[in-house]
């Protein structure tokens, strides 16, 4: 038995067998082919070489010579009275609270002052404090591993609420919506409602896909929503209402149990398939990808050239074909692809007036105006709709994973997860989980191949972390040829003697020590005694082959680094962020049943120069070091830099202590930013580990120093052709700085405070590049902002991390991994690098074909996270994922899944904006979509009226969603998104996982007056539509980065009274950044509501509360995605309607 459940005390490695070299260079590569670049993983064995090999960063395009608005006001630069101040008050620290004067005021410059200390003097002789010792707080808040209250729970298992509405609420939702109807739009009668000839024409709808009044489902899958002239009455309500995803739902087997709490399964749980393939004598061998990653290719070819709406006639029964539109110049965005020609609908649509904005006499027709017409809103797929009948249908029943190719439920569901050979979707979600067979068909469907994985990804209580593995001193057990490791679809041969590699077909002889006799069915007697041969998911200790320069790792350390300018010390930020890390450090992230944590610890303040600290436990009072001459970085103590948290807790707090005092008066505003990095790089590199950087940082880098950046804002440039620029850093030499940090596995996570812009595009290069995080609070007040913000750094601090990590992506033969997204670094073509990479972030790898597949031996994915623990101990996580393969295309329309392409799809275009003008990569996107709906509807779908849309049932979201992508602030800003937000969200999303951009690209909306308050539930979900708004209502929408609280004009006074606290509307003020605490029902329900959501996002969400016809109600009707929007994005209906005509275009 060689599983083990708790960390391995002592690592019984000893000389590697030849065979199993680890990382030596085919080992972490994966087919090691001819022409594929060799893995730089032989870096670990060597003098690093890996890591300079001179690659261009990832998607960044060193520029400079940007326009300028000149730099930001400097309050002051009396530099000259700095240094001997912090030096003063160090040698003499305040026992009363108060600094001590500026004696050192009359020294010319602020270097001459600091000569003498440059280079890393020591201050010594520094009186003991008389402070006390500060006592950590109780430590509520900060239980380690566990999740004691919402805000800082673990919050990857999406707990929608709810548990599966039952139909009841279904039905309410149902009457909910046609209330919320427009007095324009008639509700359309019950089951039918197709007029002939259009379905805009009378306003009855065409049709009601929805109604609770309907039957079951019938069980076909090839068709679609018609939008319009359906052929016949009654023939279209068979096509509409679909089974979504049913055709591949296998129900797990009754006798499987869920969450076991012992390996190995004690059911006889049905085998994965095994899936060796046959060797293939004429296998290709793949070329390089001869672009870089994350450079974005060049987009799809653009869409056709827009032909006259006359040359796409409707369908013949058209009656009401509007008269040609009339002309108009191309427009930025969308109007340079209209024709006038949205399908059928013609001429002015009440509440949706002009099409886009920009063409506000858009559809309407010379002469006298048709009727009116518009497209019934609910007639159209409704998202709320099609998560609410996935967690009727899957949410009861946990999803087992022994199926090849099995779709899991939505993002959305509330579901737990059943590990039998293939790893949960909390890890892997793909596009589509049935692939087509050939290049071909994948290129004529469109259909991106691709995976979303978060490899550390938190689970829920009830499921059970992988298992670490432990093959002994010769390393995991490995294909000899692709280094693919030991898993559930090898498969033994020759009594057990050798093993055929599912990945390349390689034969590889078993190890003596590993060997094991096989039953009569082919399977090793030993199967589920071992997670690698029976599960999906799980882990293997690494052995020193696996070590950067043959050497195990030191446990890794945190290096907190706050910026002690005027203006974090004036808004009270140090003295916050002092306080919070004397409790916060009894916290850090600890291995399993350890003691205490492995991680030390260290403590850096800068302003234009860079302070270090020495809190060795052995001084009385800590020890101030400066360094002045920020060109060339380096650390001036070693010994007393880093320490145990325990050990010098006397020393740390009393730092803690002096620190805002030692700054309180100071009038330094300027800041270096790139030598703050440096620092703590130098300092890992000097003891010898990975970790992470926690940059607290206010301002503008503009002080004379290396990475010093200039104002270059300019929102001018908003859709121009240098939009780009926006995106890109300033300087190259933060990418040169991302890449020495990944090679040493320094991660950097950055806070940021901003009064103005602070270029979050090239400071958050460093970050992005790691593995980091960014966290930007803009003008921040203590009173609102402080319980935000500490809620984010303890849940950062806590959270698991995986440290000088690199993830490799095998396949079976036949695909490949050639594209990447997300916050990490490449300097080859395979392997993902991250200085660290935590239980948040995710990558999406895109595949393409290299040879044909089959669908017998379908394909295979497996996924390798070499990463040194919190402990120090050096792992791999395997994650793998058996897929289908398929030859009609139609099997590859029915395994998809939306919300994981809308996921890729936004990474795929937030990248663009970094090469390409916006507006191409929008047109990108909608040619794109385009041609998938149009490849369903060729070679799916029946024949029908051209005139109608007709989208796959797993795809019926794809518009809406898309259109919510479109209009994001990266790719459609609007008013209030300044240049930084732009930036920041670009890079938010793309470490996203899918349950994540669900809901940013479609926020939640519920209700609040409609919940009740004696059950645990939250009310149902509705459209983002200002329509389905009752002015009577209170409603909250959350994104995973705002919660809005809107207040309707004629709430009843005592639902105000109950939850504001206040009497009337006009006394609610929205400077609240929290909910009052009152003793009442509804204010109980909704702030457990806000409570709940708190603790499902990873980021803690700021409260914003709106009221009705109130200024910052631009703000969230931002927000309500169904739309038009202010700037300029389309509304669902009408972009719906930009579709199909994109479509018939296609077709045509
Ligand atoms: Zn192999």
């Amino acid at each position: 038995m060689s599983v083990n459940q708790q960390a391995h005390a002592g690592p019984p490695y000893g000389q590697p067998q030849p065979g199993y070299q680890g990382y030596q260079q085919p080992a972490y590569g994966g087919q090691s082919l001819p022409g594929v670049p060799q893995s730089q993983y032989g870096a670990y064995n060597g003098p690093m070489p890996g890591y300079q090999q001179p690659v261009p960063p990832q998607g960044y395009f060193p520029s400079l010579g940007f326009p300028s608005k000149g730099s930001p006001v400097s309050l002051n630069s009396d530099t000259s009275s700095l240094a001997p101040n912090f030096i003063g008050s160090l040698r003499a620290p305040p026992t009363s609270g108060a600094p001590p004067p500026a004696s050192g005021a009359s020294h010319p410059s602020g270097h001459l002052a600091y000569s003498q200390f440059e280079h890393g003097d020591v201050q010594n002789g520094i009186p003991a404090s008389a402070a006390p010792m500060q006592r950590p707080p109780a430590p509520q808040p900060f239980l380690p591993g566990s999740a004691p209250t919402p805000v800082s729970q673990i919050s990857t298992f999406q707990q929608y609420g709810p548990p599966p509405g039952s139909v009841q609420q279904l039905r309410n939702h149902m009457a909910g919506m046609t209330i919320g109807g427009t007095a324009a739009s008639a509700p359309p009668p019950a089951g039918l409602g197709y007029v002939s000839g259009s379905f805009s024409a009378t306003g009855s709808g065409l049709h009601t896909p929805y109604s609770a009044s309907q039957g079951p489902p019938p069980a076909s899958v090839s068709e679609g929503l018609p939008l319009a002239q359906p052929p016949f009455p009654g023939h279209t309500v068979s096509t509409q209402r679909l089974p979504t995803q049913v055709p591949a739902f296998t129900p797990p087997p009754p006798s499987t149990g869920v969450a076991p709490s012992s390996y190995p399964p004690t059911t006889g749980a049905p085998r994965p398939p095994a899936m060796p393939g046959p060797p293939l004598p004429g296998q290709t061998v793949p070329a390089p990808p001869s672009s870089q990653p994350n450079h974005v290719s060049s987009p799809p070819p653009p869409p056709p050239p827009s032909t006259m709406a006359g040359l796409h006639p409707g369908p013949p029964m058209s009656g009401l074909h509007g008269p040609p539109p009339p002309t108009h110049p191309p427009q930025p965005g969308y109007q340079m692809q209209q024709n006038g020609s949205f399908g059928q609908m013609r001429g002015p649509q009440p509440n949706y007036g002009g099409a886009y904005p920009g063409a506000p006499n858009y559809g309407s027709p010379p002469g006298p105006p048709p009727p009116p017409k518009r497209l019934d809103p609910d007639s159209i797929p409704s998202p709320i709709q099609v998560i609410e009948d996935d967690r009727n249908n899957r949410g009861s029943e946990p999803f087992v994973t022994g199926v090849r190719g099995q779709v899991p439920p939505l993002v959305t569901t509330n579901f737990l997860v059943k590990d039998q050979g293939n790893a949960s979707p909390r890890y892997i979600r793909c596009t589509s989980y049935n692939i087509p067979c050939t290049s071909d068909m994948a290129k004529q469907s469109q259909v991106p191949l691709a995976a979303v994985i978060k490899p550390l990804a938190a689970l829920p209580p009830e499921e059970t972390l992988p298992y670490l593995v432990d093959h002994g001193e010769s390393g995991p057990v490995r294909c000899n040829r692709c280094k693919a490791y030991m898993c559930p679809f090898m498969q033994f041969i020759e009594g057990g003697r050798r093993f055929q590699c599912c990945f390349c077909s390689c034969v590889t002889e078993v190890p003596p020590h590993y060997f094991q006799h096989l039953d009569h069915t082919g399977k090793r007697v030993d199967y589920y005694d071992r997670p690698e041969l029976s599960l999906g998911s799980y882990e293997f200790l690494a052995t020193v082959d696996y070590c950067k320069n043959n050497k195990f790792p030191s446990p890794p350390a945190f290096i907190f680094m706050i910026d002690v300018s005027y203006n974090a010390v004036k808004s009270g930020l140090v003295r916050l962020i002092c306080e919070e890390l004397k409790s916060l450090l009894d916290y850090l992230p600890r291995e399993g049943n350890m003691e205490e944590s492995a991680i030390r610890v260290g403590f850096v303040t800068y302003n234009k120069v860079l302070h270090f600290y020495n809190v060795k436990s052995s001084l009385a009072q800590p020890q101030m070091m400066v360094v002045s001459d920020v060109a060339d970085m380096f650390v001036p103590l070693l010994d007393g830099f880093l320490v145990n948290v325990n050990e010098s807790r006397t020393v740390i707090a009393s730092l803690l202590d002096q620190i805002p005092e030692m700054f309180a008066d100071t009038r330094e505003t300027e800041t270096v930013f790139a030598p703050v990095i440096q620092a703590g790089l130098e300092a890992l590199k000097a003891a010898e580990c990975a970790g992470k950087l926690f940059i607290f940082h206010t301002s503008l880098p503009i002080a004379e120093a290396p990475g010093k950046l200039k104002n270059r804002d300019d929102r001018k440039l908003i859709n121009t052709d240098k939009e780009k620029t926006l995106f890109q850093p300033q300087t190259s030499f933060y990418n040169n700085l991302a890449k020495d940090c990944v090679a040493q596995g320094c991660c950097v996570d950055l806070f940021l405070f901003p009064n103005q812009y602070l270029d979050v595009a090239t400071l958050g290069v460093v970050p992005y590049q790691t593995g980091g995080s960014i966290y930007k609070y803009a003008y921040f007040q203590l009173e609102t902002d402080q319980y935000r913000f500490l809620n984010d750094l303890r849940r950062d601090v806590q959270k698991e991390v995986g440290f000088d990590a690199v993830m490799r992506v095998r396949t079976s033969t036949g695909i490949r991994a050639t594209d990447f997204f997300g916050a990490f670094y490449m300097s080859n073509t395979t392997d993902v690098e991250m200085a660290g990479l935590d239980c948040d972030k995710t990558i999406t790898v895109e595949f393409k074909h290299d040879d044909k597949l089959s669908e017998d031996s379908g394909a295979l994915l497996q996924c390798a996270l070499l990463y040194t623990s919190c402990a120090g101990q050096r792992r791999l996580r395997i994650h793998n994922l058996s897929l289908n393969c398929c030859t009609q295309l139609a099997d590859l329309y029915r395994n998809c899944e939306t919300d994981t392409l809308i996921n890729y799809l936004a990474k795929y275009a937030y990248r663009g904006v970094l090469s390409s003008p916006v507006k191409t990569v929008r047109d990108a996107l909608i040619n794109q979509c385009a041609q998938i709906l149009a490849c369903y509807r060729k070679n799916c779908a029946s024949p029908s009226s051209a005139g109608q849309l007709i989208l796959p049932e797993c795809m019926k979201l794809l518009p809406v969603y898309l259109n919510c992508v479109l209009k994001s602030d990266v790719l459609q800003p609007g008013p209030e998104a300044t240049t930084d937000d732009r930036a920041y969200i670009r890079q938010l999303v793309t470490s996203m996982d899918v349950a994540e951009t669900n809901v940013f690209f479609y926020p939640r909306l519920l209700p609040l007056t409609k919940a009740d308050v004696d059950s645990d539930s939250l009310p149902a979900a509705i459209r983002n539509s200002e329509e389905r708004l009752s002015k009577g209502d209170i409603y909250l929408l959350e994104n995973g980065l705002n919660i809005f609280v809107w207040v309707g004009v004629s709430v009843q006074q005592s639902l105000i009274q109950n939850l504001f606290g206040v009497s009337s509307f006009s006394q609610i003020s929205n400077a609240l950044s929290t909910l009052p605490v009152l003793e009442n029902p509804f204010s109980k329900k909704v702030r457990s509501i806000v409570d709940m959501l708190q603790g499902q996002r990873s980021r803690y969400m700021k409260l914003i509360i709106v009221k009705q016809e109130d200024k910052l109600e631009m703000l969230f009707k931002h927000f309500l995605v169904e739309d038009k929007s202010l700037s300029g994005g389309a509304s669902y209906v009408d972009f719906l309607c930009h579709m199909h005509k994109e479509i018939r275009q296609l077709l045509s």
